[in-house]
Order: structure tokens, then C-alpha cells, then sequence
């Protein structure tokens, strides 16, 4: 491609973003099409000879934009939000155009050191304290294995990485029954073993990992002659936002010298407003805490701030310097690919700091306490609607309802029914063992009279237009 061609097209893919994310509150939240059907319009062997941009372009159009189900649509209550606000795809545009390398302080000085201030801006949005390193990993899931990684090798006494885990003791960490499944794979991954993962039943009403019970499976394990590594906790879990009372776990971990780490991946973006930090009071006690600004925030994918009490521990754990990584003569510099499992990095600082700047905490403050508010506003129309039956109530942005009476097939059918409509987007997730719809308000482009339509099309899913409205 030529510097013209790179020019013109560049501009018609901006161009193409912006009208893209103009057009979206007009269409279907969901993909429709049927599995299979994209991957037989690509022709099955890559072409011999180059071929037209135009043409290129055109079936991105035609066969790629409309098998994609939209993020940023203003009613995505699916999931978590995965916003990219404006201003990080302009930054996007940039580290793409630059496509650096960022494993070492040398092969990308001023991603290093950006990285560095804007996990201290994070670090302060949030109030955490000051005594906080931080990097940004691209993940949540890779951020906890990394905890995990430390967990193990500091009560190995770092032998794992060197001989194994054959003969080592048996270790345990523990969590709730409510935590992500990334938990689940970080202690697969570093050859912990699912049976020593203890998930101890969350309290029924709140949600929370009882710290008596953590005590008294700790005591247990010890007196069984297993090896306890490090506690997991849990702000905002996935299903329904459920949180552990942070300061009494990190004061259990603490007393048997076990590392605490937190995973609040989707809560952790409201926390830049004090008014919510009730929810993870005690975090400035952990010693490994992640969130990410690619959820809620409005850093695009993928972005997670990982915040560590002692990164000495992380790195001991995971630096290995083969000749080609050494940096002689810069001892004492930050080498992010030692804080982190894979080598390469991407610049991910850069779409944080045009951002945080752009937006301001405010901004984004104001965008956090309006979809609390608004996911308040249709939880309360919902509960004051006979037939629809609440059973969470919010957190934050997110509640699960169902309609009343509904058995799990029923549920299905509704879902179904409400993202096949198109104009919202949700899923379902289970709550003592049934299924519940869950609802969670984080489009960037959101706005106040989205909640109508959200209710409306909750509604007729759940077929209750006729009867009730
Ligand atoms: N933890 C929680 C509570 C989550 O909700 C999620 C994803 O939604 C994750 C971890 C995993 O995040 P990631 O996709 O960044 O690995």
C-alpha cells in the first residue's frame, strides 16, 4: 500500500467509525445470523494475488459488519459493558499507526513511563493508596493468574517455577461460590489443581464469602496438612454483582500470612466515585487488586489495571531475562513484560491518558452515576409492574428479574424473545440454582430514554404487553 492509498483509506475507515457508531441506535443489538454462515461466504484458500481495497472494503461492509453483534450500542445490557469511548479509539488509531512493541522500557520509553503515571492516576481515582505499584495487563483473567502465580511461588518459597509441583505440598487458595470463572482457570493454569480451589458458599442474602468460614477452612486445611497460598475476593461477581466484605478478609488472610488479591473487574470503574466505595472498603489492605477501564470506564479493549501492594513478589515471580531481554546498563528501570505472563505488550496507556484528560474524573463520574441511576429508575418500573418478579436488587447498574412464577425453560423462551426483538440486549445467569434475567445499564452511549425502551421491549419479551400494560 502506497502512502497514498494508506492515507485515503485511513480516512474512510475513520470516517467509516464514525458513522458506524451514528447508525447503531437503529438496528438490532444482536448479530442475526445463523452459525456457519459467514465462515462459508470466505472463500476457503487465501487469494494468490492482491486484491482491490474497494472490493476489500466493500465486503467488510456487507458479509463482516452485519455479522457482528454491537458493543457500543447505547441499550447493550449484556454482560459487562466493553465500552471504547470516541476519544480511545482516536488514541487506538495512533498506537496502531505506530505499532510499537512495548516489552521493555527500551523498545518503547514513553509507553513505559506513560503506563507508569496512568496507573497512578488510576491509582488515585480510585483512592487507593499511594503505596500502590500498578501495571496494566491486558486482561482480568491474566491479571488474577498472575496473583495466583505469586501466590504460589511466595509460599513455595519460589521453588514452583524451578522444580514443579510434584512433590510440593498441597496448596489451597480460596474464594466464594460467586466468583468469575477466570478464577477457576488461573488455578488451573498454575497447576494448583481445581480441588485445591476451596469456594466456600457465598451467604444466601448478601452475596458475601463469610469470614468465619474462611477461618474455619483455613484452620482445617492446616490441620489436614495442606499448605494455605492466598485468598481470592470478590467485588461486583459477574452473575449479580455480588461483593465480599474486603477489610474482613484481608484481616483473615493476613493472620495465617496469606497474599489477598481482589477482583473487581466490572465494579472497580465506580469506584472513581467515592460515594460507592463502601463497596470494597478495606481494598487498601490487599495486596493485588484488579479492574477494568475496558469495561466501564470507556478505555477500548483490552485494558486492566492491576494494582500490586509489593511488585517485588510479581516479579520475582515471573521476570526471566535470556540475553536478548537484558537491558545492560538500565538496572533499576521498569520492564513491564516482567510484571506480566506474556512478553509482548501493546501500548494500552495511551487510550487512558487522552481519556482520563479528555473526559476528566468528572465526566466519567457523571456517566457512572447516571447508569446507576437509570438501571435504578427501570428496576424500580419493573418492580411496581405486576407479573415481573425482582430477585436482586441493584447493585450498581445491575439487577436480575424474571417474570413471576417462570420455570427455567420459560426464562429461556424470554430471553430469547427480548434479543430477538432487537432492540435491547441481555442475558440470563442462575441464582439459587434458577434462572433469573439479568440487567445491567454501561453503554457509553447510553441515554435517560433508553430505559424506556428497554422497559417496553422487557415487556413484550416476557409477554406481559397484552395483559398488564
Ligand atoms: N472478573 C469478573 C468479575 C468479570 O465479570 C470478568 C468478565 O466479565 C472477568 C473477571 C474476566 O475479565 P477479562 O475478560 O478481562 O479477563
Amino acid at each position: 500500500m502506497d502512502k497514498l492509498d494508506f492515507e485515503t483509506w485511513s480516512r474512510r475507515a475513520a470516517l467509516w467509525g464514525v458513522q458506524y457508531r451514528d447508525r447503531l441506535a437503529d438496528r438490532p443489538v444482536r448479530a442475526r445470523t445463523s452459525p456457519g454462515e459467514i465462515y462459508r461466504a470466505i472463500p476457503p484458500k487465501p487469494p494468490e494475488t492482491g486484491e482491490e481495497m474497494e472490493r476489500i472494503f466493500e465486503e467488510f461492509e456487507t458479509l463482516i459488519e452485519p455479522g457482528m453483534t454491537h458493543w457500543q450500542h447505547p441499550r447493550f445490557f449484556a454482560y459487562f459493558p466493553s465500552n471504547a469511548a470516541p476519544v480511545s479509539v482516536v488514541a487506538e488509531y495512533l498506537v496502531t499507526a505506530m505499532a510499537a512493541q512495548c516489552m521493555l522500557w527500551q523498545t518503547s520509553p514513553a509507553a513505559t513511563e506513560l503506563e507508569t503515571r496512568m496507573v497512578e492516576w488510576l491509582g488515585a481515582a480510585l483512592g487507593l493508596p499511594e503505596t500502590f505499584s500498578g501495571v496494566i495487563q491486558d486482561s482480568a483473567s491474566s491479571a488474577t493468574l498472575a496473583a495466583v502465580l505469586m501466590m504460589r511461588e511466595r509460599t513455595l518459597d519460589w521453588q514452583g517455577n524451578r522444580a514443579g509441583l510434584s512433590q510440593m505440598p498441597r496448596l489451597r487458595i480460596y474464594c466464594s461460590d460467586q466468583v468469575h470463572s477466570s478464577i477457576d482457570r488461573a488455578i488451573w493454569i498454575a497447576g494448583i489443581g481445581q480441588d485445591n480451589l476451596v469456594k466456600i458458599p457465598a451467604d444466601p442474602l448478601s452475596g458475601t464469602l463469610p469470614p468465619e468460614q474462611l477461618e474455619a477452612a483455613i484452620r482445617a486445611d492446616i490441620a489436614a496438612g495442606h499448605t494455605p497460598a492466598g485468598v481470592i475476593g470478590c467485588v461486583g461477581a459477574t452473575g449479580t454483582g455480588a461483593s465480599d466484605d474486603i477489610a474482613k478478609l484481608v484481616e483473615v488472610a493476613h493472620a495465617h500470612d496469606l497474599l489477598i488479591h481482589v477482583d473487581a473487574a466490572w465494579a472497580g470503574s465506580a469506584m472513581i466515585c467515592p460515594e460507592f466505595r463502601d463497596l470494597w472498603a478495606g481494598v487498601e489492605g490487599a495486596d493485588s487488586v484488579v479492574f477494568n477501564p475496558h469495561k466501564w470506564l470507556g478505555a477500548s479493549f483490552d485494558c486492566s489495571a492491576h494494582f500490586i501492594r509489593d511488585p517485588e513478589i510479581l516479579v520475582r515471580t515471573l521476570a526471566i531475562q535470556p540475553e536478548y531481554l537484558k537491558t545492560h546498563g538500565q538496572d533499576g528501570i521498569i520492564n513491564y513484560s516482567e510484571w506480566s505472563v506474556p512478553l509482548g505488550r501493546r501500548f494500552r496507556a495511551l487510550k487512558l491518558w487522552f481519556l482520563l484528560r479528555f473526559h476528566g474524573l468528572e465526566g466519567l463520574r457523571s456517566m457512572i452515576r447516571d447508569h446507576v441511576r437509570w438501571a435504578g429508575d427501570l428496576h424500580d418500573r419493573l418492580a411496581a409492574t405486576p407479573g415481573v418478579e425482582i430477585v436482586t436488587a441493584p447493585v450498581l447498574s445491575l439487577f436480575s428479574f424474571r417474570r413471576e412464577g417462570a420455570l427455567d425453560a420459560d426464562t429461556i423462551a424470554h430471553v430469547t424473545a427480548i434479543n430477538d426483538d432487537g432492540r435491547i440486549y441481555l442475558t440470563q445467569t442462575r441464582v439459587d440454582g434458577r434462572l433469573v434475567i439479568r440487567f445491567q445499564a454501561g453503554s457509553h452511549a447510553m441515554r435517560e430514554a433508553d430505559i424506556d425502551i428497554a422497559y417496553a421491549a422487557i415487556l413484550d419479551g416476557l409477554g406481559l404487553k397484552a395483559e398488564e400494560r
